[in-house]
C-alpha cells in the first residue's frame, strides 16, 4: 500500500512520520500523475487559502476530486476546510467531498491554539485522544451520510463518510497513531 501526502504547503513532513511508524510507503504529491500509484492521500494542515491557490494552479484540483470517487481521503484542519462542502463567512471554493460546513479560525483569537482531550469512537469503544488545535475551524453544520467518530464539548471533531475522513486538529503532531491506523485501515478496507 502506498499513502500520498499533498505536500504543496503546510505540515506534511509529520504525516510521513506516523505512516513510517505504521510500515506504510508514502510519497510526496505535488503534481497530479504523481497520485496514479496512490491508494490513499492525505491533505495536511496549513493555510487552506494558500492550499487552495497551490492546488489549483498545479491542476490537482480536478484530479483530487478524481482520485476521492474511489480511494480514500483524510483531510487534517485545512484539509478537512478543503475537503468541506462549504467554508461558512468566506467565499473558498472548496472540492466538495464531504457533507459538512465549515467555519474557519472558528475557535477566535484568545484561544487560537490548544491541547484538550477529545473523545473518539474509532474501533468499537470510546477513547480519549490528544486534540492538538491549531486555528482550527469548526463543524458547523453536518450532512447526510456523515459518521461522527470524535467530539469536543459539543463540537465534531473527527467525522467521515464512505470515502472521506476529517480531523479538526493535528494527529500527527502526537506520538499515537491510532487515528492514522484508522486511515490506513478504511483504504484497506475500499480495496
Ligand atoms: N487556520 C487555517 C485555515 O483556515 C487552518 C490551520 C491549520 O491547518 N492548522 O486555513
Amino acid at each position: 500500500m502506498k499513502i500520498g501526502i499533498l505536500a504543496l504547503q503546510g505540515g506534511f513532513e509529520l504525516h510521513a512520520q506516523m505512516l513510517a511508524i505504521l510500515g506504510v510507503d508514502t510519497v510526496y504529491v505535488r503534481k497530479p500523475d504523481q497520485l496514479v500509484s496512490c491508494h490513499g492521500l492525505i491533505i495536511p494542515g496549513g493555510e487552506s487559502t494558500t492550499l487552495m491557490k497551490l492546488m489549483r494552479e498545479g491542476g490537482l484540483f480536478e484530479s483530487i476530486s478524481d482520485f476521492a470517487a474511489d480511494k480514500p481521503v483524510f483531510g487534517t484542519c485545512a484539509g478537512l476546510i478543503m475537503l468541506a462542502m462549504d467554508s461558512i463567512n468566506d467565499n473558498l471554493v472548496t472540492l466538495n467531498l464531504i457533507d459538512l460546513s465549515v467555519e474557519r479560525n472558528a475557535y477566535g483569537r484568545q484561544i487560537d491554539s490548544f491541547i484538550d482531550s477529545v473523545e473518539i469512537r474509532i474501533n468499537g469503544a470510546i477513547d480519549s485522544f490528544e486534540g492538538v488545535f491549531i486555528r482550527a475551524p469548526k463543524i458547523v453544520a453536518v450532512g447526510e451520510g456523515i459518521d461522527i467518530l470524535g467530539t469536543h464539548s459539543d463540537d465534531v471533531v473527527l467525522a467521515e463518510n464512505d470515502q472521506v475522513f476529517v480531523a479538526t486538529f493535528h494527529p500527527e503532531l502526537t506520538n499515537d497513531v491510532r487515528i492514522h491506523q484508522y486511515f490506513v485501515g478504511k483504504i484497506r478496507k475500499s480495496r
